[in-house]
């Protein structure tokens, strides 16, 4: 009797997880939905004043602007919401392998060089040869997204660095720890624990001026786990924010050389 009662329990909890994760779905959902209107309205709108206003100039240019701008919004949040939901719905797996860590930083660098020089943002590198077990696409995205946030949420004259160490986890186990540090306009304290929720913006004033969906820090975090990683906000304040990924740098399921 008491292991039916034990198995009773199990099936009772198992019901109520496929219902959190169900109602989890329909939220998700729900937001980006919501998500994909605003953009979309405003595309609307500006196509229209495109049509009403043909002989205006300065407002043909920024009725183009708006539209480019908002495309590319739409754009993103396509992109990440799809990339969170193949990681959620379908337990995507990572094809992780030994990738070398150099090239891969300083590759991420290069392709935001063009949006940090628009904004008036130097990106600098501090980089160690080394490798890490990992997915090279997802390590691509993760750091991707990380400097795009240093140089989006800065100031001109401002700058973020890129750079990475290795280190010893409490068990052991070395690992690769990625950090980027900016000199831009920080997180407000209530904000801090809330930053790597989905869809969540500090402002959306301030996310959407700069063209900001609320998925990227959600992305970063569900790609780290899966490659047995871990991303966390260091510091911010008035001086700036400092993010620090790390990533085994071992195969994780095997001990490291020196412990065998
Ligand atoms: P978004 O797509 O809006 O940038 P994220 O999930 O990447 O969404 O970030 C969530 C929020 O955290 C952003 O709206 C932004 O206000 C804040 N944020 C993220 N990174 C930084 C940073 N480096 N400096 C200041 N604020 C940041």
């Amino acid at each position: 009797v008491r292991q039916l009662t034990e198995e009773k329990q199990k099936l009772l909890e198992a019901v109520a997880r496929l219902e959190e994760l169900e109602q989890q779905q329909k939220q998700f959902i729900g937001n980006i939905s919501h998500e994909l209107k605003t953009p979309l309205t405003s595309i609307i709108a500006y196509a229209d004043l495109l049509e009403m206003y043909r002989d205006d100039s300065d407002l043909l240019e920024e009725a183009r602007e708006r539209i480019r701008e908002e495309a590319g919004r739409l754009y993103s949040l396509v992109e990440k919401s799809l990339q969170l939901s193949s990681l959620d719905i379908y337990d995507f797996q990572t094809k992780a392998e030994i990738v070398q860590i150099v090239p891969i930083l300083h590759e991420a660098a290069e392709r935001l060089q063009a949006k940090a020089e628009q904004l008036s943002v130097t990106i600098h590198t501090s980089l160690t040869e080394g490798t890490v077990w990992a997915d090279p696409d997802n390590l691509m995205h993760i750091v991707l997204n990380l400097l795009d946030n240093g140089v989006k949420y800065n100031k001109p004259g401002g700058t973020v660095t890129i750079a990475n160490h290795r280190a010893v986890d409490p068990q052991g186990a070395e690992q690769m720890v990625i950090t980027i540090k900016d000199t831009g306009i920080g997180i407000p304290e209530e904000a801090k624990d809330r930053i790597f929720d989905p869809f969540y913006t500090v402002s959306s004033d301030r996310s959407r001026a700069r063209g900001g969906t609320g998925l990227g820090l959600s992305l970063v975090r569900s790609l780290a786990e899966k490659q047995h990683g871990t991303v966390q906000l260091m510091h911010s304040g008035p001086e700036g924010s400092a993010f620090a990924v790390t990533l085994p740098i071992h195969r994780p399921d095997t001990a490291p050389d020196y412990l065998l």
